[in-house]
């Protein structure tokens, strides 16, 4: 259904800097990137290795994630609505 369709992550977390951090969805992360976190600074980006991804989560990227999801979802409803209100319950 248009609009419905899996649109990605909300976003990426990748360990760094001593925190697992979240970073926009647009673009996946690498290794030697110079990205913004979602909670402001810029980092860049390392491998990680098992050990990195059992970090703390940053709670400012969590905090920031979580909003992302709930704008989403509730764009997601508000798609739905208006294709019910035009095509009738039976579209979902
Ligand atoms: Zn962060």
């Amino acid at each position: 259904m248009i609009g419905l369709s899996w649109e990605g992550p909300v976003v990426w977390w990748n360990p760094v800097e001593g925190l697992r951090h979240a970073f926009t969805p647009e673009q996946r992360p690498r290794p030697d990137q110079w990205r913004a976190t979602l909670c402001g600074p810029r980092v860049t980006l390392i491998e990680p290795d098992e050990v990195d991804w059992l970090l703390p989560t940053c709670d400012d990227c969590m905090s920031a994630a979580v909003t992302r999801g709930r704008d989403r979802e509730h764009r997601r409803e508000e798609t739905s609505r208006q294709l019910r209100e035009r095509f009738g319950p039976e579209v979902r």
